[in-house]
């Protein structure tokens, strides 16, 4: 028997989008839904890595669309795609994000790169909503996730654009687990901390893994271990599996207690004893 056939099939028939995920945190969330039984389309800008990631895993049971999640007739279009391919969709992560402009001050701040922020990682999400929901609503049933941000809770330095812009996601996943709660849909987001994934490296001037893991190690809270993309998509099987049927409306950290934490205490002390 293959070590995968021993594996609980937590998603076993069900159907999946997922924006963003040709790379980083929505790749690694795809394979682990696949694995667990599900069918996966990818909906992503960057088709060569999509397509590769399928031919890949060399299963039917994922694919990949071409969508640019500030476009609305994409975003219609890949909703259809998993439809028409899968027979349904159970499933809307909408994950797509940038981080925008890290070095830019309010002060001199254009709109160009707030607007471009928000159109990919609010407005994307809304409208994977919208036509999830149209799709969703006469089942009466479904499950939207979003990925939201430890920046939707404490401020760390990450550019303004994107901190509100993932304030705006956790909203959002409020109002629409109330407003889609009447008709059997859930919808939460998931909040991680610092992750090494390309955004990440590029986010903090093109570290490798190893550095990027060091400087998340070394401001962790937990200590003993590393947070990894597959912690995030670990807490995205759950939410998505029945195993949280009764989950709505929640934003889930996943930051090793960093969020509840003040380290500026800690720094203080520090500072006196030198
Ligand atoms: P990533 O860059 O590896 O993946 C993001 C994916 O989104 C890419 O494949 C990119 O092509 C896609 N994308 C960008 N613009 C798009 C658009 N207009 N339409 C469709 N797809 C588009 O980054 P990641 O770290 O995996 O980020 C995934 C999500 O996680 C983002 O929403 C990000 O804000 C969030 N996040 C990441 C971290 C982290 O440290 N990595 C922490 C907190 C939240």
């Amino acid at each position: 028997m293959s070590s995968d056939s021993l594996i609980t099939k937590r998603l076993d028939g069900k159907v999946a989008l997922i924006t963003g995920g040709a790379s980083g945190l929505g790749e690694c969330t795809a394979k682990l839904f696949v694995k667990n039984g599900a069918k996966v389309l990818i909906a992503d800008i960057q088709d060569e890595l999509g397509r590769s990631i399928c031919q890949e895993l060399g299963t039917e049971n994922i694919s990949y669309v071409h969508c640019d999640v500030t476009c609305e007739s994409d975003v219609e279009n890949a909703v259809n795609l998993a439809v028409s391919k899968y027979g349904k969709l159970d499933i809307m992560f909408n994950n797509a994000g940038i981080p925008g402009d890290s070095e830019v001050r309010v002060t001199h701040a254009g709109t160009e790169d707030f607007k471009r922020v928000f159109d990919i990682n609010v407005l994307g999400g809304f409208l994977g909503a919208k036509y999830a929901a149209r799709v969703m609503v006469p089942a009466k049933k479904g499950c939207i996730l979003f990925t939201a941000s430890l920046a939707s809770k404490i401020s760390f330095g990450l550019p303004h654009a994107y901190k509100a812009s993932k304030h705006a996601v956790a909203g959002l996943t409020k109002r629409l687990s109330v407003e889609l709660g009447e008709h059997g849909i859930r919808v939460n987001c998931i909040s991680p901390n610092g992750i090494v994934t390309p955004m990440f490296q590029k986010a903090i001037g093109n570290v490798d893994k190893k550095q990027g893991e060091e400087m998340i190690a070394v401001s962790a809270v937990l200590k003993g271990t590393v947070l990894e993309p597959e912690d995030f998509a670990h807490a995205a099987l759950y939410l998505a599996s029945d195993d949280a049927k009764f989950i709505s409306g929640v934003k889930l950290p996943v930051d090793g207690a960093y969020s509840v934490s003040n380290q500026s205490w800690k720094m203080g002390f520090a500072a006196l004893s030198e």
